[in-house]
């Protein structure tokens, strides 16, 4: 990379050396700071690079190159669904009426916005086959909380409150586990069977007059379609629980089949997932929520509705709702983004997405399994888990093969995860990638499975080309260095 060797912005700072040049004022100077209260001021000066222009813009440049996302190059990370990120959307969600509106308008004045967001709530029950959507929670983690309150407002109506958990399967997303356990409940394992699916006898051992729901995503994390879902449903329904779609894999699905058809009670999609809402940045996200007929008087408040006049508006009046779970609108942008592709792809469309998407996956699949053990034969969906396990063998872990595709210029595939397959690497090409683009990742993963076999040290000190090389994660994440910290200060 072209800017390694630049010393870090802090140690060019010259004193004096400034990022602008400007005339002189020729007018009397009111600098800014006269119109905040002293009380809020600094009491000494910030200590900032004193840098030209051209520093700062290299300085910026060079930490730019350094990340990875999908207009970068392929992004396989599995259960994320980091397909393309179309650039209309991006000049739909700038538009003035919509990017310069304040969230405390009189809504009278925002009709377009309250328009769009309706019109995005029909789309998406349509979609999902459910009956009414809140477009408010910010995240997919955000909505699997918001449906539990709701089961959870739902039991508690009906007086029924020994339900107290929450049935979740053992290859779930680990969000899952946790929106139960915050929204009060106890998270209950249910079991997969030799196929990758949930064991219908061991569900039928945990569900019974505890359970509050089951959550499932369809297809579930190893990318397998759970064929007996309705009979799963039943299961559930039967002992008085409701049935949870995580719609995070609804990639696979979307246009083909619907969640609302196959029992489900309530769902949330990830819109910055299936949708084409840029994530991965920890920017912000949609996890729309719908649900069912009999669970509609619980969703939060307000719901954007449609009035009687043609005029678009709040619905507060919801006694039974449990309550505002986010500011405003939600994130107003990345819904906008969402009803942009929506309108884009077309119902037809969108059924194209997830056929070309399984397609994509089945494809690669087939392309590697001849050099990496497949836990599950059947067809995958939109995704597919592969085993490490023979590379293991030869000392070459599954994390050692992930970075070492960094090299290659890839970002690397979910690994480790589902935890019930050993040294699990999780892909999803997603239907926007061409066929070059995944005959050259089959290509570059088979050339590292040939590498583990005839040089696997190559492969174990990967990788060998990115800016730093393993990086110890457990610390980053528990003890982040968020502040520059000049070594020549001494304190
Ligand atoms: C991404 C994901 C989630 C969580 O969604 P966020 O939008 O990241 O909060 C939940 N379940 C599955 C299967 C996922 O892939």
């Amino acid at each position: 990379m072209a800017n390694e060797n630049q010393p870090l912005i802090f140690e060019q700072s010259k004193k004096d050396r400034i990022a602008y040049s400007l005339p002189e004022l020729d007018v009397p100077a009111k600098p800014v700071y006269e119109l905040i209260e002293k009380d809020y001021l600094r009491k000494t000066e910030p200590e900032l690079p004193e840098v030209s222009e051209l520093q700062l813009i290299r300085h910026y440049t060079a930490l730019s190159k350094r990340n990875f996302g999908v207009d970068n190059g392929f992004y396989p990370l599995g259960s994320c669904t980091m397909k393309y990120n179309p650039k209309v959307n991006e000049v739909v969600a700038r538009l003035d009426g919509l990017a310069k509106i304040h969230p405390y308008q009189d809504e009278k004045t925002v009709q377009g916005a309250l328009e769009l967001l309706f019109r995005l709530q029909e789309n998406l029950k349509e979609i999902t086959g459910m009956d009414e959507m809140t477009l408010q929670p910010a995240a997919g983690a955000h909505g699997e909380w918001t449906g539990l309150m709701i089961i959870r407002a739902f039991h508690e109506a009906n007086h029924d409150s020994k339900r107290t958990k929450v049935i979740i399967p053992d290859t779930a997303h680990g969000t899952n586990p946790a929106s139960a356990s915050v929204a009060g409940f106890e998270a209950v394992t249910v079991k997969s069977d030799e196929n990758g699916l949930v064991d219908l006898e061991d569900l039928k051992r945990v569900a019974d007059e505890n359970t509050a729901a089951l959550m499932l995503t369809n297809p579930n994390t190893l990318g397998l379609f759970e064929t007996h879902i309705q009979e799963i449903a039943e299961i559930v329904h039967a002992a008085g629980g409701k049935v949870y779609y995580d719609g995070a894999n609804m990639n696979a699905i979307m246009g083909v089949t619907r969640p609302g058809d196959m029992g489900y009670d309530v769902v949330h999609l990830n819109l910055h997932k299936t949708f084409t809402g840029p994530h991965g940045g920890g920017g912000p996200g949609s996890g729309p929520v719908g649900v069912k007929k009999e669970l509609t008087p619980f969703l939060p408040k307000p719901l954007i509705i449609k009035k009687e006049d043609g005029s678009y508006g709040f619905d507060n009046d919801r006694p039974l709702s449990i309550g505002r779970v986010k500011a405003f609108y939600g994130n107003f942008g990345i819904n906008v983004r969402a009803y942009a592709y929506i309108r884009t792809m077309g119902g037809k469309g969108l059924g194209q997405v997830s056929k070309d998407a399984v397609l994509n996956a089945n494809y690669l699949l087939k392309r590697l399994s001849g050099n990496f053990e497949v836990p599950f034969k059947q067809f995958c969906k939109h995704e597919f888990v592969l085993s490490g396990s023979r590379q293991k063998k030869l000392g070459v872990r599954t994390l050692d093969m992930a970075k070492r595709l960094l090299d290659f210029g890839y970002y690397p595939p979910t690994i480790y995860f589902p935890l019930i397959v050993d040294e699990a690497m999780m892909i999803e090409p997603t239907e926007t990638e061409s066929k070059e683009t995944l005959d050259a990742f089959a290509d570059h993963l088979i050339e590292i499975s040939h590498e583990a076999e005839s040089r696997p040290q190559i492969v174990q000190e990967a990788p060998h080309s990115t800016v730093l090389r393993r990086l110890d994660e457990t610390q980053a994440a528990r003890h982040p260095v968020l502040r520059y910290k000049n070594p020549l200060d001494t304190e």
